[in-house]
C-alpha cells in the first residue's frame, strides 16, 4: 500500500464517541490541524458489516469522507480472545448489549470460556486505523497488545473489557492500571505510532 502525507488544514474523526474522540484528540495534540467529529458535523453512523476490524475501519472513514468532502480518520477495536476463536473480536461492543453494559460483556466471556472448557487464558485487544482521503485512496494499520484474561474484574478505570485483561509484562488488569501507562503501551498506541509513521507529520518537525 502506497503511503502519503496528510497535508490537509482539518481531519474528521469518523466517531460519535466521546470518550474515543477525547482520546484520539489527546494523540492529535502536536499536530497541526484541525478535528472536527463526525457527531458534531451530522453525518449518519454507518452499520459496521464488515468482518474484520480493518475492514470496519475503513468503511466508517470511507463513509465520512465521502459525506463531508473533507478526509476522515477511523478506529475500531475489540478483543480477541485465543480460546473462543477471537471472539468477541469485531462484535466486542455488542457482547454488552443494549445498555452497554461491559459487566454483562465479561461474564459473557467468563461464561464462554466455561463452555469452551479451555484453560488457554490468552487474548489480545486489536486496534484498527484507516485513513481515507476524498478521492478515495485509503490507508490502514493495526496494533496490539498481547496478555491473559483473569477473573475476577480487577479495577474502575478504563472502560470495556480493560478489568479483566492482564497485559503481558505486568502484574495489573488495565482496569487497575494508571492509564497514562495503559495509553503509552496499548493497542490504540501501537495503531498509531504505525499510522504516524505513514501519513503525519509532527508540528515541530521543521
Ligand atoms: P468499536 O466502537 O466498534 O470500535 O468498539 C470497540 C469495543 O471494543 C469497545 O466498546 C470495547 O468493548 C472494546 N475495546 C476496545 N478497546 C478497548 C480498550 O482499550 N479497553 C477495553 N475495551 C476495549
Amino acid at each position: 500500500m502506497t503511503d502519503r502525507q496528510f497535508i490537509e488544514d482539518k481531519l474528521v474523526i469518523a466517531t460519535h464517541n466521546d470518550g474515543k474522540m477525547r482520546e484520539i484528540e489527546a494523540l492529535f495534540a502536536g499536530f497541526d490541524f484541525t478535528i472536527i467529529s463526525a457527531k458534531s458535523l451530522g453525518l449518519a453512523e454507518p452499520n459496521e458489516t464488515e468482518k474484520t476490524f480493518i475492514g470496519n475501519a475503513v468503511l466508517k472513514a470511507r463513509a465520512a469522507a465521502l459525506a463531508s468532502g473533507i478526509t476522515a480518520l477511523a478506529d475500531d477495536s475489540g478483543l480477541s480472545v485465543t480460546a473462543l476463536n477471537g471472539a468477541p473480536g469485531v462484535h466486542s461492543a455488542r457482547w454488552a448489549g443494549p445498555n452497554r453494559d461491559f459487566n454483562i460483556a465479561m461474564k459473557a466471556v467468563k461464561e464462554a470460556l466455561l463452555k469452551a472448557q479451555s484453560d488457554d487464558a490468552r487474548a489480545e485487544f486489536i486496534c484498527a486505523l484507516a485513513i481515507v482521503w476524498p478521492d478515495g485512496q485509503a490507508i490502514s494499520v493495526e496494533g496490539k497488545i498481547q496478555g491473559v484474561l483473569k477473573f475476577p474484574a480487577r479495577g474502575t478505570r478504563g472502560f470495556g473489557y480493560d478489568p479483566i485483561f492482564q497485559p503481558y509484562g505486568h502484574n495489573m488488569s488495565f482496569g487497575e492500571m494508571d492509564p497514562n501507562i495503559k495509553h503509552a503501551i496499548s493497542h490504540r498506541a501501537d495503531a498509531f505510532a504505525k499510522l504516524i509513521s505513514r501519513c503525519f507529520i509532527p508540528k515541530n518537525d521543521g
